[in-house]
């Protein structure tokens, strides 16, 4: 995981990206900056996505500069008004504001298609009418240099004369392109007289029937950057090879003030899925409940798990931003956003593993409501009335006929304090036909009451308890991640994912009357038993549903720089 750049940053606490800026500002290369997030609207966004939303957004507000949401729709084979939306909610949900700054690639392409003309009119560009699989065969390979194609030294005039027969709709798919006349020895492939506009005839989801020549991707690309003015077009490793292509359109193009190119790692969690094709899958097989099953790290997933903007922008910050590819543990994102809600949200009770509890000396109908802290921590959320009775429930986990060593809690003969209420003493169980016990019987010191010891006696354990009369019954899923970690994410045989078939856990819970009113993604610390968040979908007042984002306990640390 260390890199060069990981020292570095330490070093002058900057990434590089930050010192590039810095460096172009301070020499007046660029007056301000612009960064742009340019999504493809072929799927949802995932985590990955949110780190470079966060990170161009970021480096706009900290520089006073402006970030741009552009959607890269130039393919239109894949791309869908449907992802449209969903993207934009995304953005705004994670705090990313493009102010009336919002665009459409395909909104440029008739000045793609003038910047064509420019460079066949330059010499720069031609038309070529190699197969697919010539072309490929031309191009040579790693150690080989290509083969010029035999239609490179076509005359300006004859490649104006096709290249608008080619827009006019006269030619049929795939039997001619536009390529950049560059450089068939070039070491790098990308630089060997790549294409950079194809005859497609496709409907476009904003264009419609206009076009049927689209540009390819890095052709299109440096030039929406050089029409928004966009300084730095931040992007992920996989296009550091195509550096010198974007860097030769802008320049050919005769841009004033060139964009530039900076590429970063991508964010991969380990053991996590993000691929579409995967996901799409298990959509398809029915194994998750749509794109945005909490199992999921779509952001529309970990919206609805109940993760905050803050924990993954938290998130982000603590992955940094590097030129190393690594992968980072899903547990990190989980310290996040208990980091977040901690002190954030009410502490109440629910128990997950109901067991049955009496206190035989307290009076049969009555309901006593007492005051409960909403975070011990942050005085500041108040407290709450909690309706205390004669029957409650309690944790089944909390209570064992025979104890094993150092068990605190309770057992025959011995004292706890219920949380926030009385001290109470096991004196009895009934048991069903197997022997399971199904009722725990306790007497209770009125004297402790609020759970403060009456004379100085100590108790070791606490636990948390709902009464019975009030308790309202609730769905609660509890998950583990959707890959079955041991076996690894994919199966070595055919490639498919290895499927945790344990991966959600549906328990009936009963939990505190205050609960009735949580609304969509309201979260709580359930004591003891993690944080929940109401699900958005299918939580009702009378049918609450509750999501468990996290549970209190973790292995992970955070290592301090
Ligand atoms: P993929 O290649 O996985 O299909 P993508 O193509 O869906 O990713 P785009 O819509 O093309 O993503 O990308 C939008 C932006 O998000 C791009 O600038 C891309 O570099 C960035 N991005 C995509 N995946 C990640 C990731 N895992 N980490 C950081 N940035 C990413
Ligand atoms: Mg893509």
């Amino acid at each position: 995981m260390e890199s060069r750049e990981e020292n570095k940053e330490e070093a002058v606490g900057k990434n590089f990206i930050e010192q590039i800026i810095e460096k172009d500002l301070a020499e007046g290369v660029y007056d301000e900056i612009c960064t742009r997030f340019p999504p493809e609207p072929n799927g949802y966004l995932h985590i990955g996505h949110a780190k470079s939303i966060l990170l161009n957004y970021g480096l706009a507000q900290k520089y006073h500069g402006k970030f741009n949401m552009r959607f890269d729709d130039t393919n239109p084979t894949k791309e869908k008004v449907e992802f449209v939306e969903s993207i934009k909610k995304d953005i705004e949900w994670l705090g990313a504001d493009w102010e009336d700054r919002l665009y459409f690639a395909s909104d440029y392409f008739d000045q793609m298609y003038e910047a064509a003309i420019k460079l066949i009119k330059k010499g720069k560009a031609f038309v070529c009418d190699l197969s697919a699989e010539e072309i490929r065969e031309y191009r040579g390979t790693l150690t080989e240099p290509g083969k010029e194609s035999p239609y490179r030294n076509r005359s300006v005039e004859e490649n104006l004369d096709l290249f608008e027969r080619m827009k006019n709709g006269e030619f049929e798919d795939g039997s001619k392109v536009l390529r950049a006349k560059i450089d068939m020895a070039s070491p790098n492939i990308n630089m060997r007289d790549p294409v950079i506009y194809r005859v497609a005839h496709m409907n476009h989801h904003r264009t419609g029937d206009k076009w049927c020549i689209y540009p390819m991707y890095d052709f299109a690309h440096p030039i929406e950057d050089a029409i928004e003015g966009v300084t730095h077009s931040i992007c992920t490793l996989e296009f550091e090879d195509h550096r010198p292509l974007y860097d030769w359109v802008v320049t050919e193009l005769e841009y004033p003030h060139p964009p530039k190119q900076i590429e970063f790692a991508k964010l991969y969690l380990t053991n996590v899925v993000t691929g579409k094709r995967y996901i799409k899958k298990l959509v398809e097989d029915g194994i998750v409940d749509g794109w945005d099953d909490p199992r999921l790290v779509s952001i529309a997933a970990l919206r609805r798990r109940g993760f905050t903007p803050e924990s993954i922008k938290k998130f982000v910050e603590l992955c940094g931003v590097s030129k190393a590819n690594s992968s980072v543990d899903y547990a990190m994102l989980e310290y996040c956003i208990r980091e977040d809600l901690k002190m954030k949200r009410p502490r109440v009770m629910a128990v997950l593993n109901p067991l049955k509890l009496v206190i035989d000396n307290y009076p049969e109908e009555q309901i006593e409501y007492l005051e409960a802290p909403n975070n011990m921590e942050n005085p500041e959320l108040g407290s709450r009335s909690v309706p205390f009775g004669k029957e409650l429930y309690i944790e089944q986990e909390d209570f064992m006929e025979v104890p094993v060593k150092k068990y605190k809690r309770l057992y025959p003969g011995n004292e706890v304090r219920l949380m926030n209420a009385y001290f109470v003493t096991c004196t009895d169980v009934e048991k069903d036909e197997n022997g399971n016990v199904t009722v725990v019987h306790c007497t209770y010191d009125p004297a402790s009451k609020g759970g403060n010891s009456p004379d100085g006696r100590k108790v070791k354990g606490t636990i948390h308890w709902v009464a019975a009369k009030t308790a309202v019954e609730t769905e609660c899923r509890l998950y583990e991640n959707i890959v079955d970690e041991e076996k690894g994410v994919y199966n070595k045989e055919d490639g498919s994912l290895n499927v945790n078939p344990n991966s959600l856990t549906v328990v009936k819970a009963y939990v505190e009357p205050e609960l009735k009113k949580s609304q969509a993604f309201d979260s709580y610390q359930f004591v003891r038993n993690g944080f929940f968040c109401t699900d958005c979908h299918d939580s009702r007042p009378d049918a609450l549903v509750f999501n468990r984002i996290v549970s209190l306990k973790s292995s992970f640390k955070l290592e301090k720089k």
